[in-house]
C-alpha cells in the first residue's frame, strides 16, 4: 500500500522521508506543495528532484476522500458530501456507503469550515440525527485534514464565490480562515486523529490558523479536555445544552458518566491553557425542554465561575426526532436573562439551510441506510 501523504503531520512525513534516506528538507518542500500548493501530482513539484519525485510516484499518493457531492447554497454557504468507503454492514446493504460533510460559511471577515471527526457518533444524544444513527467508524487523519483539503484549494479556484474580504469575482489566497470541529461526531471520541489533524491546521508549514481559529466543539468528555490543553490547546466549545444533571442525563447521556460538577471543572482547567480567556456553551434550544427562564437561570448558577459565552442554536428538526424547535419568544426571554447577568449571548444564525447545512443536520440523513437521501441529493445535483 502506498503512503497516503494527507494521513502524515510534518514529524510524520520527516521520519518517512528518513526511511526513504531522503533529507528533512525535502520533507517540508514536499509538505508545501501538498498542503500550501494543494499539489497532489508529484511530477507538479518541479523544484523537486526528478529521483526523488519518482520514488514518491512509486510510493506515496495524496488522496482527499473521494467528493460525491457539492452544493452552493442561495446565501454562499458550501456543503460537499464526501465519500468515504462501504459500511461494512451486510452484503444486503451493499448500496449504502459512508457519508461525511463538511460546510464552508463565508462571512465578511471570515471564512468557517464545519469539519466531521467521525462516520456517525456513538454517544446518542436525543436531539442529534448523527447521535441517531449510531457509531460506524472514526476518521482517518487524511480524512480529517483532507476536508480542509480539499475546501481550501477548490474555493481557491473557483472565482465566482462570496469569500472573506473579496468582492464578488477575486480570489483569496486562503478561503478558510477558521475550523470548527462540529460536523459529524465527537471529536474528542477520535483523539489522536484529530490532535494530528489539529497539528497540520495549525503548522506555518501547512494552513497556519491560529489556535483561536479553530475550534474543537464536545459533549463533555472530561479526560479528554485534559489531554486537549496538554496536547493541543485550540478553543473549545463545550456542548452545554441543560443547566442541571436530571435533564442534561437525559439529552446528552454522557452526562452520567461526567456530569456538571465535573464538567465545570474541567473547564476551568482548560482555560489556564487556552488561547481564548472564555469556553463557548453551545446550548440546543429544545421548545419545552431546555428553553424556560428557569433554565436560563440555573445556568446563570452553574456556570457562576467559569468564564464563558453562550451560543444558543434553535433545534433544527429531523423526521421522528421527537422535538420542535423553540419558539421566538422563548428564545428572546431567555437570551435577555443570560444578557442582563451579563453575559456574551450570540444566537447561531441558520445558514445554508436549503442544502440541509445548518448545524446538527449533516449527514445524518446522508447514512440513512436505505440511501433515499443520497439518491435525493444526486437527483437535487443534477
Ligand atoms: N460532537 C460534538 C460536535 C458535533 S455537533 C458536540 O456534540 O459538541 C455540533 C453542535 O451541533 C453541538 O453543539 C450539537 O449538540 C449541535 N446539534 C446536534 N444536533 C442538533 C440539532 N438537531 N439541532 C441543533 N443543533 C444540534
Ligand atoms: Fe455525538 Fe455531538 Fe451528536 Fe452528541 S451532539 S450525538 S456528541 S455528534
Amino acid at each position: 500500500m502506498p503512503q497516503n501523504l494527507l494521513d502524515l503531520d510534518l514529524a510524520g512525513l520527516t521520519a518517512w522521508f528518513g526511511e526513504l534516506g531522503e533529507k528533512p528538507f525535502r520533507a517540508r518542500q514536499v509538505f508545501h506543495w501538498v498542503h500550501q500548493a494543494g499539489v497532489a501530482d508529484f511530477a507538479q513539484m518541479t523544484d523537486i528532484a526528478k529521483s526523488l519525485r519518482e520514488k514518491l510516484q512509486q510510493q506515496a499518493v495524496v488522496t482527499a476522500p473521494a467528493i460525491n457531492y457539492a452544493h452552493v447554497s442561495a446565501d454562499g454557504t458550501r456543503k460537499w458530501l464526501f465519500d468515504v468507503g462501504p459500511s461494512g454492514g451486510a452484503a444486503s446493504d451493499r448500496a449504502w456507503r459512508n457519508g461525511i460533510e463538511t460546510v464552508f460559511i463565508p462571512e465578511d471577515d471570515r471564512g468557517t469550515l464545519c469539519v466531521s471527526s467521525q462516520v456517525g457518533c456513538a454517544l446518542e444524544c436525543t436531539f442529534c440525527s448523527t447521535g441517531r444513527q449510531g457509531f460506524n467508524r472514526n476518521l482517518t487523519v487524511a480524512e480529517i485534514i483532507g476536508q480542509l483539503w480539499v475546501a481550501q484549494h477548490s474555493l481557491k479556484t473557483e472565482p465566482n464565490r462570496t469569500t472573506p474580504n473579496h468582492g464578488a469575482g477575486e480570489i483569496s489566497d486562503r478561503p478558510v480562515t477558521n475550523v470548527v470541529m462540529m460536523g459529524m461526531g465527537e471529536p474528542l471520541a477520535n483523539f489522536e486523529n484529530v490532535v494530528t489533524a489539529l497539528g497540520i491546521m495549525l503548522d506555518d508549514h501547512a494552513y497556519g490558523l491560529s489556535r483561536r481559529r479553530v475550534t474543537v466543539s464536545t459533549s463533555g468528555l472530561v479526560p479528554a479536555m485534559d489531554r486537549l490543553a496538554e496536547r493541543c490547546p485550540v478553543a473549545l466549545a463545550v456542548s452545554l445544552h441543560a443547566p442541571n444533571d436530571a435533564l442534561r442525563d437525559q439529552i446528552v447521556p454522557i452526562n452520567k458518566k461526567y456530569p456538571l460538577a465535573e464538567l465545570m471543572a474541567a473547564c476551568r482547567r482548560y482555560l489556564v491553557y487556552a488561547p481564548r480567556d472564555f469556553i463557548t456553551f453551545e446550548y440546543v434550544m429544545l421548545a419545552g425542554v431546555n428553553d424556560q427562564p428557569e433554565h436560563a437561570r440555573q445556568l446563570i448558577e452553574l456556570t457562576r465561575e467559569v468564564p464563558c459565552k453562550f451560543n444558543l442554536i434553535p433545534f433544527n428538526p429531523f423526521p421522528d426526532s421527537g422535538y420542535e424547535k423553540p419558539r421566538a419568544d422563548a428564545m428572546r426571554v431567555f437570551r435577555e436573562i443570560l444578557q442582563d447577568a451579563g453575559y456574551v449571548v450570540t444566537t447561531r444564525k441558520t445558514r445554508g439551510d436549503d442544502i440541509d447545512a445548518a448545524c446538527g443536520q449533516l449527514a445524518g440523513k446522508v447514512a440513512d441506510k436505505s440511501g433515499r437521501v443520497m439518491k435525493r441529493m444526486h437527483k437535487e445535483a443534477a
